[in-house]
């Protein structure tokens, strides 16, 4: 019977020889699929046997991976802001750099919250634009229930694609916080709400063009158009700056993910299409700019001329 490590060193050369630049780990994480282990589990024992039908297992998944089907698909799941979230080809893959947006989002929320405490005040309310898997909702809504102020906020999250919401529903429910968030098939922002949001937040769809076709492989199976941002990648972002003034409460604020290389864009864009309001950027872990950070300032309240 083949060991772990007799399959790991195979499964690692044919994925090296198919072009995965991370082979070795690829295959660490599609073995561990297979026998129903970790990867730290994987990597301890290489010397225990692997029996028939995980192998034949592991040699499936390792087909898929030559192709270059991403990882996450192939075991359904990812990880992201310490939760695994279900994956498919409904929608984008979670990234570790939108963490970073979750985090900012987790904080806003908390100091909001520490400034108007609740009961007393509405509850805050929050909406996740394109929301995709329902990473970013999702993980905020059990960030928020671990510091018990769950409650305390109405989540609402928009997409346009009825297999992305239901992709985000499952991974609501998984979570234990399918009541919690309230999930809207809708172009951006959902029309007819007349209560406008204290927080926006969105990973639009931010790549040029001209550029998704010169991404990873691995991007090739995820849904074009959750990548696509229009020939300056900033052609979603734009539509939704546009229905800020209506989206956002008074002293509301947005926070949008951006690729690493449209610092300078996304600035002047704003003032393009919200003069008068502020625009920062916040960096990834990377050091990468990646979340734009908008709000009106005190003297452009309401829409702006
Ligand atoms: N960061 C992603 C990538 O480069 C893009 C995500 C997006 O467009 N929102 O693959």
């Amino acid at each position: 019977m083949a060991t772990i490590g007799d399959l790991l060193r195979a499964g690692t050369e044919r994925l090296r020889a198919a072009g995965s630049e991370s082979a070795r780990l690829d295959a660490e994480l599609l073995l561990g699929h297979a026998i129903g282990a970790d990867r730290t589990a994987v990597v301890a024992h290489p010397e225990a046997p692997v029996g028939r039908l995980a192998a034949d297992r592991f040699e499936g998944d390792l087909a898929r991976r030559a192709t270059g089907e991403p990882v996450a698909y192939i075991r359904g799941f990812k990880e992201f802001y310490g939760l695994a979230f279900a994956a498919d080809r409904r929608a984008l893959i979670p990234r570790p750099e939108t963490e970073r947006l979750v985090e900012l989002a987790e904080a806003e929320v908390l100091r909001r919250l520490a400034a108007a405490p609740r009961p007393g005040s509405p509850p805050l309310r929050v909406l996740d634009v394109g929301t995709g898997s329902g990473t970013i909702a999702v993980a905020l809504a059990v960030a928020l229930r671990r510091r018990r102020v769950g409650e305390e906020v109405e989540l609402f999250a928009t997409d346009d694609s009825r297999d992305a919401l239901q992709l985000a529903r499952e991974n609501a429910v998984a979570h234990s916080v399918g009541d919690r968030a309230l999930f809207l098939e809708a172009d951006l922002v959902p029309r007819g709400v007349v209560t406008p949001w204290d927080l926006v937040l969105a990973n639009l769809p931010y790549v040029r063009s001209d550029a998704v076709d010169g991404l990873p492989i691995a991007a090739s199976f995820e849904p074009r158009r959750a990548l696509d941002g229009g020939p300056d990648g900033l052609e979603v972002i734009g539509r939704l700056l546009d229905r800020l003034p209506d989206a956002l409460a008074a002293g509301g604020v947005a926070l949008l993910e951006i690729g690493s290389d449209q610092h300078a864009a996304i600035v002047e864009l704003a003032a393009a299409r919200l003069p008068g309001w502020a625009c920062s950027v916040e960096s990834d872990l990377a050091g990468h700019p990646r979340v734009a950070r908008l709000a009106r300032t005190s003297g452009a309240i309401g829409r702006d001329p």
